[in-house]
């Protein structure tokens, strides 16, 4: 007999049903933009199944899901998501910064948690048809210097309450208007900020651990880190520093990836310092490995108007290891990188009872934050041709 053909993921073939009840596109800073749930009118929608794999691919109108009580995604987690942006560009243009990095990650992410991988760069092909069916309403071409932040989820959805491998899975996507986040104030704040003030993690929550699963953009990475996030935020603080082990390993930041910029205490010299790959400790992020390449090419050797050239350095390092640095005046600059948030200043840190500043002795940021960020913001609204930039 003639095995059954297992079907690949398509993204070159659809099957359209457009809505016709289309929604209104909120306004910048309305609360339906701070609301985090206002979708547009479509998502993509793929089922999968053990038995003939990928089916092809849908747009639809957004609407809620039907999913049985014992989903499997409701009792084990089988679920995955990535978080993405689509750009308007300052030429008109919609694009997508380095999309087959989330098809990627979607992909390994899958796989840790037993739901179907795919061919990564099918991904982009998804995103860039629900954009050209929501992209022109929901982005208006005069709407320059704008993004809508893209979701793409993988559940298990069969109805198996039996502990097993999912039978049954769905991809879909979704497009959510979002605040800028540099445009966002916390309640009564009345001066800029200078920076985020992150809350050092106590040894009873631990977010990831060698051999686990923190490495991926799974949704059980989520859930069980809000107590300790809805802690910090209670006592004025915007995010968790996530350590780990007894030498209290600075990992990552909230959702984001943390960077310090220090002299080397035995070199002297300046270097950008975050927390490695290899131990699996944090997720892979796409912005923090565009931050270290940036600096690699750009400012490894040159300076670059008044910030002198600097070392991009992975490795582990430990909160003890920035108290100290801080003590002997040795901190220019901290800051985090993500997707949702961008790169955002740190200011502080709260390790035990000890407030560690991470601005520079001045109390000021060094500014290559504010460069970094600028950087990726011409490759993503298209001011500079990049390969980087995938336009839809
Ligand atoms: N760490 C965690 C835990 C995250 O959830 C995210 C957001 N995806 C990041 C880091 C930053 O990753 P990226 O730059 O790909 O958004």
């Amino acid at each position: 007999s003639v095995a059954p053909q297992i079907a690949e993921l398509d993204g070159s073939k659809f099957n359209i049903t457009r809505s016709t009840n289309l929604r209104d596109v909120p306004l910048p800073g309305s609360p339906e933009e701070m609301s985090h749930s206002y979708c547009t009118d479509h998502m993509v929608s793929v089922r999968w199944t053990a038995a003939n794999g990928w089916e092809t691919p849908e747009v639809k109108p957004y609407g809620n899901l039907s999913i049985a009580p014992t989903a499997s995604c409701l009792h084990y987690a089988t679920e995955c998501f990535e978080g993405m942006k689509v750009y308007r560009g300052y030429d008109g243009k919609l694009r997508l910064f380095r999309p087959d990095c989330n098809g990627e990650r979607l992909n390994t992410s899958a796989q840790r948690s037993s739901l179907p991988g795919f061919k990564y760069d099918e991904l982009k092909k998804l995103v860039a048809k629900l954009m050209e069916i929501d992209g022109p309403r929901w982005l208006p071409k005069e709407r320059t210097g704008s993004f809508l932040y893209i979701r793409p989820t993988i559940i298990g959805n069969g109805p198996h309450l039996g502990v097993q491998v999912p039978k049954e899975a769905l991809l879909y996507i979704i497009a959510v208007p979002w605040p800028d986040p540099s445009k966002l104030k916390k309640e009564g704040q009345t001066e800029p900020s200078k920076g985020l003030k992150l809350f050092g993690s106590t040894p009873d929550t631990i977010r990831a651990w060698p051999g686990g699963f923190g490495w991926a953009k799974l949704g059980a990475n989520y859930g069980p880190s809000l107590q300790a996030h809805g802690k910090a935020q209670a006592l004025g603080f915007d995010q968790i520093l996530w350590l780990f082990g007894e030498d209290r390993q600075v990992t990552e930041a909230g959702a984001s990836n943390f960077f310090i910029i220090w002299h080397n205490a035995e070199t002297g010299k300046l270097e950008l310092v975050t927390a490695p790959l290899e131990n699996q400790l944090i997720l892979p992020g796409v912005t923090r490995r565009s931050v270290l390449e940036l600096v690699r090419d750009r400012l490894s050797e040159n300076f670059v108007g008044k910030l002198a050239p600097l070392d991009a350095v992975e490795r582990t390092l430990t909160i003890g290891e920035i108290e100290k640095a801080a003590k002997e005046g040795r901190i220019i600059e901290s800051f985090v990188s993500g997707t949702a948030y961008f790169i955002t200043p740190v200011a502080m840190i709260r390790s035990n009872d000890t407030d560690i500043s991470t601005l520079g002795p001045d109390g000021e940021a060094a500014g290559y934050a504010a460069q970094i960020k600028s950087w990726l913001e011409v490759i993503m609204f298209g001011k500079e041709e990049h390969d980087w930039a995938y336009v839809v």
